[in-house]
């Protein structure tokens, strides 16, 4: 048993009441490797930012849990490094989808656990995360839950179609489960395909594809029915055009890539949204970094020589969301 204490992370608690107070939402951005993990610890702390560092099912499948834990232990003593004497760094489990697998996480030092049972029947839910937070709060880890059901694809989690969180359920999952935070489904979606052109239109400025807008009405019913409780947005990636225009100039090959407008991140993270969550950019800024060196440098073939320039776009991108559309940069306590 480790206890993430010792480890020098945080938990989530107090930065959400900060952030909800404040009017801004802290970046939980996902990693599963070194380049990540120095990209994101050195955008947070040179913006004096909090920040969350998630791991997915996947992340742990591909990288082991095991090193993930000492790379999140390591951030913190890398940003001490970097001149940030208190760093808040959350180590958070992005989609859990078993009670086992939140315990395993709990118990190695992550800091918050995310229970998604968003696909099972109501009560199942509520049975499902309220194990979990009883188990979790013990050791003063917090817990994310997740009501409402997001479309699209990321790891092990994959959706159709996306269904609103239905706000008449909101206070009753809370006061039952007790969890710390809640996941709620408006209209964002993971992966880099969130929107078929279909359900856009085109605006007339750019020429470029606009989404069907987020559900504010949902978002504000839910703030109505639980003032002050932190919310949570998966899947809020914005795919920007010019990585997927590097990407596809350099022999890449997306179509029709579309995300959230960064303008709707920006009006939520004013909001009781105090966590959003980013994975798909920070993909997109790596591999349009990587495909820009073998195309214009064929004879490389040092990893650091293409790895370093996408740590860089990828630090460039962390810090753009973190001062540009979540808010969260000089908010260290
Ligand atoms: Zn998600």
């Amino acid at each position: 048993m480790v206890n993430y204490k010792d480890l020098g992370l945080v938990n989530t608690r107090d930065m959400f009441a900060r952030a909800i107070k404040g009017g801004y939402a802290i970046p939980a951005f996902n990693f599963n490797n070194m380049e990540q993990l120095q990209a994101i610890v050195k955008a947070a702390v040179e913006t004096k930012s909090p920040v969350i560092l998630q791991v997915s099912k996947g992340a742990r499948n591909y990288a082991n849990q095991t090193l993930l834990r000492y790379m999140a232990e390591g951030a913190v003593e890398y940003a001490k490094e970097l001149g940030c004497a208190h760093p808040e760094i959350v180590l958070h489990l992005d989609h859990g989808d078993s009670f086992e697998l939140c315990k395993s996480c709990v118990d190695m030092g992550f800091s918050s656990v995310m229970i998604d049972g968003s696909h099972l029947p109501y009560e199942e839910n509520v049975a499902l995360t309220k194990k979990v937070v009883e188990y979790a709060h013990q050791f003063d880890v917090t817990v994310e839950g997740e009501l409402g059901v997001l479309a699209g694809v990321e790891d092990e989690v994959s959706a159709e179609h996306h269904t609103y969180t239905n706000p008449e359920e909101v206070i009753d999952f809370a006061t039952r489960t007790g969890c710390d935070s809640l996941a709620i489904s408006i209209g964002t979606s993971h992966g880099a395909y969130k929107f078929k052109p279909e359900q856009c239109h085109v605006d007339p400025a750019t020429g470029r594809l606009v989404p069907p807008p987020l559900a504010f009405e949902v978002l504000d019913a839910v703030m109505e029915k639980l003032p002050g409780f932190p919310i949570v947005l998966h899947g809020s990636s914005s795919v920007p055009q010019e990585y997927v225009d590097m990407i596809n100039q350099y022999g890449g090959k997306l179509e029709a890539a579309i995300g959230i407008p960064e303008d709707e991140l920006r009006k939520a993270a004013k909001s009781a949204v105090c966590k959003i969550n980013i994975d798909s950019d920070s993909r997109l800024a790596m591999t349009a970094a990587v495909r820009k060196v073998f195309a214009e440098k064929p004879a490389e073939f040092d990893p650091r020589k293409y790895l370093g320039p996408a740590r860089d776009e990828m630090e460039k991108l962390y810090k753009h969301k973190i001062l540009n559309v979540l808010g969260s940069n000089d908010k260290l306590a």
